[in-house]
Order: structure tokens, then sequence, then C-alpha cells
């Protein structure tokens, strides 16, 4: 609830001084509004996909799939990005990998969220790979980058609902504090693991196992 409601009443601030002549709806106050109006539309999706994931509702359409290509879908849906802030993004996978036993939107899901926890926080000239490699019964995919690392302490929270670092960069990242709670949410959901490894101004590393599909 506290969550909601600083967005929520950002949003009735300002409405209210538009009603009272205080404020004048030029662009700039619209844009702001529309922010707050898309984190708002933002934390309810990640609320309600975390509130099924919480009531074991969370329902998976687990097929036999190439992870290789939901790597490398993933990966082509933030080429443009990485263009625009000179950041790049390398795939390190071996010609072969097994089949794996997941639900390819999910698990794209998952991608996607440390993609752009590592596009966030990775400056200028910096690398993200994405590796992929077998390991027992399962394919490990790593998502690694040279940005500005994690400092120990606060390793053991970032998993956790609304926990950022650095509290007063939620605001301009646009980040609802939700995306690696879900990630593991998603990856334990398919029997997987997630760990993070990291070091302040060398970089981090997120790993996430799924399973080798049986047939
Ligand atoms: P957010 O919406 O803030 O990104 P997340 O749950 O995705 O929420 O991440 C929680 C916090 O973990 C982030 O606010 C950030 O401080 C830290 N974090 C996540 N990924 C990285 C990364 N690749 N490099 C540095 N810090 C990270």
């Amino acid at each position: 609830a506290h969550e909601l409601r600083t967005p929520l009443s950002n949003l009735r601030g300002y409405l209210e001084a538009i009603k009272d002549d205080v404020l004048k709806p030029d662009t700039a106050t619209i844009n702001s509004l529309y922010e707050e109006a898309t984190l708002l539309t933002r934390l309810v999706d990640d609320l309600q996909e975390l509130a099924l994931a919480d009531a074991s509702e969370l329902k998976l359409n687990r097929q036999t799939e190439d992870i290789s290509g939901v790597i490398r879908q993933a990966m082509v849906s933030f080429q443009s990005q990485m263009i625009d802030r000179g950041i790049s993004l390398i795939a390190d996978l071996p010609d072969r990998l097994p089949l794996c036993n997941i639900d390819s939107q999910r698990i794209a899901q998952v991608l996607h969220n440390l993609i752009n926890n590592a596009v966030t926080h990775t400056p200028r000239d910096g690398n993200i790979t994405i590796s992929a490699k077998e390991s027992g019964n399962y394919v490990e995919v790593a998502v690694t980058d040279t940005g500005e690392g994690i400092p120990a302490e606060e390793l053991p929270n970032i998993f956790e609902r609304f926990y950022r670092v650095d509290k007063s960069r939620s605001r301009r990242t646009g980040g609802t504090g939700l995306g690696l709670t879900i990630a593991k949410r998603l990856v334990e959901a398919h029997g997987g693991k997630i760990i993070v490894q990291s070091e302040p101004g060398k970089g981090s590393r997120f790993t996430f196992t799924v399973p080798i599909s049986s047939d």
C-alpha cells in the first residue's frame, strides 16, 4: 500500500494544484503526471504477478524449448537500447544446448528483468554478456555486466520485494523494486535457483538454472 500511495499522492498533488490554479498544466507537468501513471501501472502489473506467485497460482505453461532461442530473442529486444546507451551486448552460447522444460514467456521475463537491471547499472562503453551452459540436469544462464556492482552487505537483500540499494534512484530509473523478486519466484516455480555475485566497481553476475527436459 505504501508503494502505491506515493505515486498516487504525487498524482493527486499535481491534479489538485492544477484544479486550484496553482499550477499551469504545461508540458512538463503533463509529462510528470504521465510518468507517475506509468509507474503505477507497472507496480500494479508486478504486484499482480507476485500475488499469483505467493498464492502458488502461477500457472506455468511448460514445454520442451530451446533456451538459446529465448535468450537470443530477449537480446534482440534490447538491441536498440544498447546502441543508444553505448553498451555492448554479447552472447556467449555453446553451439548446442539441451532442450529445457520451461514456460518460455516466463523465462523471457526473467531475462528481461535481469538484462534491464544490467543496462540500468552499466555505464557507457560497458559490456553485458549472456552466457549459458549445461550443468547436471540443468542449463545455467548468466547475465554478467561490467557496471557499478553491489556492495557485499546489500547482496542478501536485493531479491526482497521493494528493496533498492540506492533508494533515491528509484524514481529516476523507473524501477518498481520488484524485478528481482519476480525473477526469483519465476525461476523457483520452474524448480531452478537464482544467485548473484558482485563486486563494487567491477560488475555483477546473476545466474539462474532451468531444468533440462527429460523427454
Ligand atoms: P528495481 O526496480 O529497483 O530495479 P530490482 O528488484 O530489479 O528492482 O532490483 C533491486 C535492486 O538491486 C536495484 O534497485 C539495484 O539497487 C540492485 N541491482 C539489481 N541488478 C543490479 C545490477 N545488475 N547492478 C547493480 N545493481 C543491481
